[in-house]
Order: C-alpha cells, then structure tokens, then sequence
C-alpha cells in the first residue's frame, strides 16, 4: 500500500527523459554529447550501466575520475539514496535484470496492464535516480543512451517520467564493420575489457533485431514522442536533426547548432560507458566512413543480403 501511494505522488511531477536507443555503434555517444551542450540538458551516457559499471566497479566517467569517486556521481548516489531509502545498489541491479531484459519482454506487456510490487520498486528507484541527476545537474532534461530497447519501454511504464525516444539507425555496413575491430583492454581510454572482432553475420544479426525490437517499443508508445533519426543525416545535417529533436521535447537547440556550424568541439560531461569516444574530453562532428573504404566488398554484400529488405524500409539505397 505504501509502494502505492508512492506512485501516485510519482505521478504529480513528472521527469523530462529523452531515451536514445537501437543498435551499438550506430553514433549514440556523439548524439549523446551534442545534445548535452544545451544548458539545460544533462547527459549522461548509459545509465543502464551506471550502479554495475560505475558505482559497483568502480569504471570511468568521462571526466577521468573513477564513477565511484567522481563527485558529480557521488553526489547522484546520495541524493538517490536520500529520495528512495534504497541501500544496496545488487538490489536495484536484481531489479533491472528483471525488467531491462529482452527474455522478460511477456513479462513487462503485462505489467501494463497491472503493476506488480516487484515493478513498482524498480519505478520508484528508477525514477529517484533521474530526479536525483536532475537536482545534482541543476539541468532539468536527461539523457541516456542506453539504447537497449527493453530498458525504454520499462521506462515507458514508469509514472512520472514523460519519455521521449529517439530510435538512432545507422547504414548497418557502419555498424558491422565497428564491431569487427578487437581492441585491447585500456581502462583509461573507456574500454574496460578486451573486446573481441565479431563475426559479421552475427552483427548484422544483432543491427536487425535491435532495430526491429526498437520499431516495436515505439509502436508501443504515443507516436507523437518519438522520432528516427539517421546517423549519416545527422552528421551532414546537425542543424536539421536538431530542429527535428528540438521539436519532439519542445527545446530550442538554436545555440548549440550555431556552435556546430562553427565547427565547435563539443564538451563531454559525466558520461558513465559507451563509446571510449566520449574519454576524450570533448568530440567534433566528424563522419565516420572507414568502412566505405576498408570493408570488403564480399563482406558488405552478405550482409546487405541479410539486411537489405530492412535498409530500404530507412531508405539506405
Ligand atoms: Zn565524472
């Protein structure tokens, strides 16, 4: 009963979130950032990740600072604590597992139709953990970019927060050929385990079902707080992509495409996980098109064989 009252007082002020998902190496962490250089938008990067990755193991913010020792994130946790009287993060974690998770998707259809006490914890420390970001920021928007799909329509279910979804894609040539590159443990420059080159089947695989995963949580969702963006439009038309978003969360993005038309550096703020990109301290908008010149031909048609029918649906020729 107490679980309940608390969700009805979640309700009465509602968190502005905007949600960024679809497949990895898709352009997330640049998307991320540029978004965070409004003044009143704090970006965080994978929140997901943020009491495994973070606070658990203690892995980098982007600041340089380990997360369990920056001070913005230290802050963060305090104040969550205080908001929600949780005091074991492995508990927030079982509930995410719960609930963030593809295999569990049934599950979370019929939380929609009645919240269970187990759903309505993970509602009340998930939204206290946006409030609490919120307050620490001084910035009254968040973003993550978790991308996993399973995780926005969780959020999706939570009172209080007023979700918005941006469904990323990228030509999934880009994305194969990201995920066929190994890289070497370098806990500084954000690539906390050695990560092995992927077979390209297997990610042009993953690009599908992600995709087709994310096209379903939108359905699911009120379609006027949603939008796709491409990542190449993106990169060659930050302006427009801007004005796109700007309208979706009723933002003006006026000073921040100004800065990228100057060919500003975009500041990096406390982003916990992603791509070691965001370690640099701040990133330029620059495409990335190594694969169109490095990736094998034979390669790139087996895996426009595979993904072909779903390319045309983005409108890649
Ligand atoms: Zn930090």
């Amino acid at each position: 009963m107490v679980i309940e009252i608390d969700l009805m007082e979640l309700n009465q002020c509602k968190i502005k979130v905007i949600y960024i998902l679809g497949a990895g190496r898709s352009g997330s962490t640049m998307l991320n950032t540029v978004l965070g250089n409004h003044t009143q938008i704090e970006s965080v990067g994978e929140l997901t990740n943020l009491p495994r990755s973070g606070w658990i193991n203690g892995e980098y913010c982007a600041c340089g600072e380990r997360g369990n020792v920056c001070l913005f994130w230290s802050n963060v946790r305090q104040e969550w604590v205080q908001r929600s009287g949780i005091d074991n993060v492995e508990a927030y974690l079982a509930l995410q597992n719960t609930f963030e998770r593809f295999r569990h998707w049934s599950r979370l259809v019929k939380e929609r139709q009645k919240k269970s006490l187990k759903f309505q914890s993970y509602a009340k420390y998930t939204k206290a953990l946006f409030e609490a970001i919120r307050t620490v920021s001084g910035k009254s928007i968040v973003v993550d970019s978790s991308k996993n799909p399973m995780r926005a329509f969780a959020l999706s279910l939570i009172p209080g927060i007023d979700l918005h979804l941006i469904h990323l894609v990228r030509d999934v040539r880009g994305v194969v050929w990201s995920l066929n590159k190994a890289y070497s443990k370098d806990e500084k420059q954000g690539v906390q385990k050695d990560i092995k080159s992927k077979p390209i089947w297997r990610s042009a695989t993953f690009w599908t079902v992600t995709n087709l995963q994310s096209e379903w949580v939108r359905h699911q969702l009120n379609t006027r707080k949603s939008i796709q963006v491409c990542y190449e439009h993106f990169i060659a038309n930050p302006c427009e992509t801007l004005d796109k978003i700007g309208n979706l969360i009723e933002c003006d993005f006026g000073a921040v495409a100004e800065s990228l038309s100057a060919g500003d550096a975009m500041a990096v703020g406390h982003t916990i996980a992603g791509n070691r990109l965001r370690m640099a301290g701040s990133v330029k908008l620059n495409p990335d098109t190594e694969w169109v010149y490095k990736m094998p031909r034979k390669d790139q048609r087996l895996v426009l064989m595979m993904t072909g029918w779903l390319m045309s649906r983005y409108e890649y020729k």
